[in-house]
């Protein structure tokens, strides 16, 4: 059996596998070192974030049997896609698909913050008023089939080995985990660690309820994203343990903590304003 066949046999194994592996690992880091004290209750946050998890698992596995994996294997067979009309070395197309799709990720959520109605589908990873490994995996059900969408499209388009999208997946929801982890790391490994890949302290600031804070640091696996388009807050204004996180008008935890609230939010109150307008000049802006 080749790497290609295994993976594509093996690849909701492979990536429950690495799901759960991080979450206990994470989850025993963040009793062992915690970074903030939590607002809510740990099991109501666990037992609904998780379930919302299980819940897009499940709509995924309806929609699209085939997944991220399947799509590559299609587009493979076609020969479509950029890296597919050139000679490239095996390693060099891994590396720069996963470099490619980690940098479409951070657009998209640069977009899903900028653009209204997609604000209001991502804000139900911002509502949650604590930050923990759980945060990491929450996401509404149409923003999830929306990424997805999005991934498709770029596999079309790019044609990215099989092996590359397996690593991007797992490594994706790896980091994602490690980066809303509620953990507290000597500050040098943090500021080492910031060059390569995205920290919980520096995913905490935008976590923020301050709209500046929050439109920062968008990267989830690359920290350079953020630091070449100038998207970069190195630290929150309150500190890790004095910033409030969550969003302002959304308090109750019907809403914010329980499934129910999490799943209608994005349907609630008038559509706010344009991100782009909310941008306050000053005379001292040289932006
Ligand atoms: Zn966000
Ligand atoms: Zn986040």
């Amino acid at each position: 059996m080749s790497i290609t066949e295994f993976i594509i046999k093996y690849e909701k194994i492979i990536r429950m596998s690495f799901f759960f592996g991080m979450l206990t690992l994470m989850a025993l880091w963040e009793i062992t070192a915690r970074r903030r004290q939590l607002t809510a209750s740990k099991p109501v946050r666990w037992a609904n974030n998780l379930g919302l998890v299980f819940l897009n698992s499940y709509v995924i596995f309806l929609l699209f049997p085939a997944a991220a994996v399947g799509v590559a294997w299609f587009v493979q067979g076609q020969s479509w896609g950029l890296l597919n009309f050139y000679q490239i070395p095996f390693w060099i197309s891994v590396l720069s698909s996963v470099i490619i799709l980690d940098f479409i990720i951070y657009l998209q959520h640069v977009m899903v913050h900028a653009i209204p109605v997609l604000w209001r589908l991502h804000r139900v990873h911002h509502a949650d008023p604590d930050f923990d490994v759980t945060t990491g995996a929450r996401f509404h059900p149409l923003e999830i089939i929306l990424s997805m969408l999005i991934k498709f499209s770029v596999i079309v388009l790019l044609g990215p080995p099989i092996v590359a999208v397996i690593i991007f997946e797992v490594l994706l929801n790896a980091s994602a985990m490690f980066n809303h982890s509620n953990v507290r790391m000597p500050e040098g490994l943090d500021r080492v660690l910031r060059w390569i890949i995205v920290t919980p302290d520096m995913h905490r600031v935008h976590h923020s309820v301050h709209d500046d804070e929050a439109n920062s640091n968008f990267g989830f696996n690359l920290p350079w994203w953020d630091r070449l388009f100038g998207t970069y807050i190195n630290q929150p204004r309150d500190g890790h343990e004095g910033m409030t996180i969550g969003i302002h008008k959304f308090h109750d935890p019907k809403q914010v903590s329980w499934l129910s609230g999490i799943l209608i939010l994005p349907f609630k109150g008038k559509m706010s304003g344009y991100v782009i307008n909310r941008r306050q000049w000053s005379n001292n802006d040289e932006g």
